[in-house]
């Protein structure tokens, strides 16, 4: 399918074109016409599917329909998202789709001065995309009126709600007009999601787009073993290994994040952190450094990194293992974005083995370990554990035989039954 099958007019089938893009994604196949329609929809999409498009397109042309009648610029559309890099990003997303349409787009989000957002909403705005305690901070000071808002998104809805953000949500929609169509998008669907699309929409349309562990599946995945105190040593040597030219390193806390960033540096590679406690400005300097290739590693905490659009990633590594399964998956798919292929690696010391394991476990599969690396060595002497298999060698094959993606790591084998890993390519 192209995306003239879509329906969509000219102005924007000319910025499409100009972004690239040549065929519709499958969340994009099903979204666009439903919304075009004027229904409710309810799509569970992690990002990297294409999601933002996915409401931005028809939005926009929607929009454009009714921009005649629309003299004065009130905001018509609302989408609400849970981070202020998310925000932007979706901000960026509205302009480009739509920059042969005169309709505007504007971005609000707490953690920095409200002047030059005041501003921006003073000049017009048709559609605004916001985090939401700013949002409600504006609405309360008499700046922000959602009462004329006919299109209401909320875009990683379980994310909202893990932030905290349930009561603020309800209060926003509570200031939305009751008629207008609902569109509500989420990684996952758990209960309170559930509970939240049945009081949001109406009629929805379902759609559910590849599990996430078929995107995992495009991803290629290595574990690299190694003591705590060798990881930073291994992470040069990687970045010196080969030149991938970006790389998004996973830690588990801002202050982690800081110090391996700070070793980088001390070693020579170009390395900036983004996390919580850095502000608004130092974090957008850093992505936008790192997006336009002249920072080649970035060092994020999972809160900062969420939703993160950076093309072409080379390389993600989990420096730190992830404690739950489900943002390993997260984490692994900021590389091989909408269809490309990507390299995710992960660090795992002694103590997060069982955190490797409740992976496997989640996505069904045993990832790849490279060995041939300097520092394997040192951790096989911490872990080795001489243990007899207690299993009768024939069982292990039938157990393999029914059911292969049931087979369990085995890391504490020893070394010389071990068969030869080349290294990772
Ligand atoms: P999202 O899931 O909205 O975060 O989008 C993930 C990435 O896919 C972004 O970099 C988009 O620019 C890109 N993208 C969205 N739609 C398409 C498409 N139809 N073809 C190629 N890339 C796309």
């Amino acid at each position: 399918m192209n995306f003239k099958e879509l329906n969509l007019i000219e102005p924007i089938l000319r910025a499409i074109d100009k972004e690239g893009y040549t065929e519709p994604t499958p969340i994009q196949e099903e979204a666009i016409p439903v919304l075009l329609e004027g229904k409710d929809v309810l799509a569970s999409a992690q990002t990297g599917t294409g999601k933002t498009a996915a409401f931005a397109i028809p939005l926009l042309q929607l929009l454009n329909k009714q921009g005649s009648t629309q003299k004065e610029k009130k905001i018509q559309a609302l989408i609400l998202t849970p981070t202020r890099e998310l925000a932007t990003q979706i901000m960026e997303s509205f302009r480009a789709y739509g920059q042969f349409v005169s309709i505007r787009t504007v971005v609000i989000f707490g953690g920095v001065s409200q002047k030059a957002q005041v501003d921006s909403l003073s000049r017009g705005v048709d559609i605004l995309v916001a985090t939401p305690g700013r949002l409600l901070d504006l609405i309360g000071q008499k700046i922000i009126d959602l009462s004329f808002v006919k299109y209401l998104i909320l875009d990683e809805a379980d994310r909202m709600l893990d932030m905290g953000f349930a009561k603020d949500v309800a209060k926003v929609i509570g200031f939305v007009p009751k008629q207008r169509q609902t569109m509500l998008f989420s990684a996952t669907m758990p209960q309170d999601i559930v509970k939240l699309a049945n009081s949001v929409l109406k009629n929805p349309i379902r759609i559910q787009i590849t599990p996430v562990e078929t995107t995992v599946e495009a991803i290629k995945q290595k574990i690299y073993f190694a003591i705590k105190k060798n990881k930073t040593r291994l992470l040069i040597h990687l970045l010196n290994e080969k030149p991938y030219p970006s790389v998004l390193v996973f830690a588990r806390t801002k202050h982690g994040a800081n110090k391996i960033s700070k070793e980088l540096r001390a070693n020579h590679v170009q390395s900036m952190e983004i996390h919580g406690n850095k502000s608004q400005g130092a974090r957008t300097e850093a992505l936008s450094l790192f997006k336009t290739r002249q920072v080649r590693v970035l060092v994020a905490t999972d809160i900062a990194a969420r939703g993160l659009d950076i093309e072409e990633l080379a390389l993600v590594v989990n420096y730190d293992m992830p404690e739950v399964p489900e943002t390993y998956i997260h984490r692994i798919g900021r590389t091989g974005r909408a269809g490309l292929g990507g390299l995710a690696i992960s660090f795992v010391s002694d103590e997060e083995l069982h955190l490797l394991k409740a992976i496997e476990k989640h996505i069904g599969m045993q990832i790849g370990q490279v060995k041939a690396h300097p520092y394997h060595e040192d951790f096989t002497a911490s872990t080795f554990v001489p243990t007899k298999p207690v299993v009768k060698p024939n069982m292990t094959v039938m157990k393999n035989r029914s059911n292969p993606s049931k087979k369990k790591p085995n890391y504490n084998r020893p070394k010389t039954n071990r068969p030869k890993q080349s290294k990772d390519n």
